[in-house]
C-alpha cells in the first residue's frame, strides 16, 4: 500500500516536470549512464534512434505544409519578399559576427599550442563541398515530388513558396486546396507535440552513447579546443543574441533564454539543426509568441543556411590546426576565412558533420593542412553538439526579430509563460 502510494507519487513527481526540465534530466542521467558503461553504453543508442527516426518522420510534411500556409497567410507578396530580405540580412551578418568571435577566442587561448603536428603526420582527403552557385542552382527542384522524397528543404521552400504564391493569386478556386493545407498543418503541430514528448528518454540514450563513447581519457588532451568553442558558442548566445533581442527588439533576453531550452537540448544531443526543426518550430510558436506566418517561413531557412555555431567552430578550428602545425596567418588569411566560412554556411547542410566537410573548405582556401582534419574529426561529435544548438538559437533569435518588425509578434506570449493556452501541452 506505502509502495503503490510512493509510486504514484514519483510518478506524479514526472509527470508534474515541464518538459525541458525533463529532457535536461534525461541528458545528465545519460551522460552519468555512459561513463560508467563505457563503450557497452551503444546498447543504449536505440532509444535514441527512436526519437531522431520520429522527429525526423515530421520534417517535410511540417516544413511542406506549414510553408504553404504561412505564404497563404501573406497575401501581400512584397511583405514575404521583405521578410526574406530581412532573415537573409541577419543571418548572415550574425555568421559573420560568429566567426570573427571563433577567430578572436582562437588568438587569445592558443589552443593548438604544443600538439606539434608536423604536416604529412597523418592522413586525411578533402572532401567536397557544394559551391554557392550550384547551391542556388540546386535549390529549383525539378521534380517536387523528388525533392520531397528526398528531403531537399531548400528545394521544398522553393516549391512551397511558389505553391503558397500560386494559391493566393488563384482566389476563390483555391480555397479548398488552402482549407486543407491549414488543417494538415494543424495536424502535424499535433503530432510533433506527441514526438516532442520522447525527447527526454531520447536525449538520454543519445547522451549515454555519446558519453560512453568518447569517456574522459580521450577527451583530455584535446579539452582546451572543446572549452574554446563551448566557451565562444555561450558568448555568441548570450551576449550577441541576446543584446539583438534587447537592443533591436526591445525584449526580455531572460524570456529568450528560456525559450530555447527544449530545441537546444534536441539540437545538443541530435546534431542536426534541419533535424530539430519540429522542435524549434513549436518553441518559437508557444514558447516566444512568433507567429506562425513567420515562423514556418524564417525557421526551416535558418535551418538550412544559417550555421552560426558551425561557423565559430570553423574559425576556432583553422586557428587551432594553424597553431598545432606551427603555422603564421596574415590578416588578409583571417579575412578569407570568414568570407569563406560566412558563404559556405549557406551551402552547409542541417545534418550532423556537415560543418566538418565545410571545414575541409576552408582550410584549402587558407592553405592550411588537411591532416588537421583528422585530429579535430576525432571530437567533431563533441564540438557538433555545441555547434549545433547555437545555429538552432540563431535560427530562433532571428524569427523573434522579424517576427516584432513585422507586427508578428504575440507579445503577451513571449512575456508571459502562463499566457499561451497551448502551452500547457508542454508541460
Ligand atoms: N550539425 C550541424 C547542424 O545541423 C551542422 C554542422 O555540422 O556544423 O546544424
Amino acid at each position: 500500500m506505502l509502495d503503490t502510494t510512493l509510486e504514484q507519487k514519483r510518478a506524479g513527481f514526472w509527470r508534474g516536470l515541464s518538459l525541458w526540465k525533463k529532457i535536461l534530466i534525461g541528458m545528465g542521467l545519460g551522460m552519468l549512464v555512459g561513463l560508467m558503461l563505457g563503450p557497452e553504453a551503444e546498447l543504449l543508442k536505440p532509444i535514441g534512434t527512436l526519437f531522431v527516426n520520429a522527429i525526423k518522420m515530421l520534417i517535410v510534411p511540417l516544413v511542406f505544409c506549414s510553408l504553404v500556409v504561412g505564404v497563404t497567410s501573406m497575401q501581400d507578396t512584397r511583405k514575404l519578399g521583405r521578410i526574406g530580405l530581412k532573415s537573409l540580412v541577419l543571418y548572415l551578418g550574425t555568421t559573420a559576427v560568429a566567426i570573427s568571435i571563433g577567430l578572436g577566442m582562437g588568438i587569445l587561448f592558443t589552443p593548438g599550442d604544443g600538439i606539434g603536428m608536423v604536416a604529412g603526420d597523418s592522413a586525411a582527403v578533402a572532401k567536397e563541398a557544394p559551391t554557392l552557385v550550384q547551391t542556388l542552382l540546386n535549390m529549383i527542384p525539378k521534380n517536387p515530388i523528388d525533392a520531397l522524397a528526398a528531403g531537399n528543404i531548400l528545394q521544398i521552400i522553393v516549391f512551397a513558396l511558389g505553391l503558397g504564391i500560386a494559391l493566393n493569386l488563384s482566389g476563390d478556386k483555391a480555397r479548398p486546396a488552402v482549407a486543407m493545407f491549414e488543417s494538415l498543418a494543424e495536424a502535424m503541430y499535433k503530432m510533433t507535440e506527441l514526438v516532442m514528448k520522447l525527447a527526454p528518454y531520447g536525449v538520454f540514450g543519445l547522451m549515454a552513447w555519446v558519453a560512453g563513447k568518447y569517456g574522459i581519457d580521450i577527451l583530455l588532451p584535446l579539452i582546451k579546443v572543446i572549452a574554446v568553442v563551448y566557451i565562444g558558442c555561450l558568448i555568441h548566445v548570450v551576449v550577441v543574441y541576446s543584446g539583438l533581442i534587447s537592443t533591436l527588439g526591445r525584449l526580455n533576453p531572460a524570456r529568450y533564454l528560456k525559450g530555447l531550452a527544449n530545441p537546444a537540448a534536441v539540437a545538443f544531443t541530435t546534431t542536426s539543426s534541419s533535424g530539430t526543426l519540429p522542435a524549434t518550430m513549436k518553441a518559437a510558436q508557444q514558447e516566444l509568441g512568433v507567429s506562425k506566418g513567420i515562423s514556418s517561413f524564417v525557421l526551416p531557412l535558418g535551418a538550412t543556411i544559417n550555421m552560426d555555431g558551425t561557423a565559430l567552430y570553423q574559425g576556432v578550428c583553422a586557428l587551432f590546426i594553424a597553431q598545432a602545425f606551427g603555422i603564421d596567418l596574415a590578416f588578409s588569411d583571417y579575412l578569407l576565412i570568414i568570407m569563406t566560412s560566412t558563404l559556405a554556411s549557406i551551402g552547409t547542410a542541417g545534418v550532423p558533420g556537415a560543418g566538418l566537410i565545410m571545414l575541409s573548405l576552408v582550410l584549402t582556401t587558407v592553405g592550411l593542412p588537411m591532416e588537421g582534419l583528422a585530429i579535430v574529426a576525432g571530437i567533431d561529435r563533441i564540438l557538433d553538439m555545441a555547434r549545433t544548438s547555437v545555429n538552432v538559437c540563431g535560427d530562433l533569435m532571428v524569427s523573434v526579430l522579424v517576427a516584432k518588425s513585422e507586427n508578428e509578434l504575440d507579445e503577451s506570449a513571449y512575456n508571459c509563460p502562463s499566457y499561451n493556452g497551448s502551452r500547457a501541452d508542454l508541460a
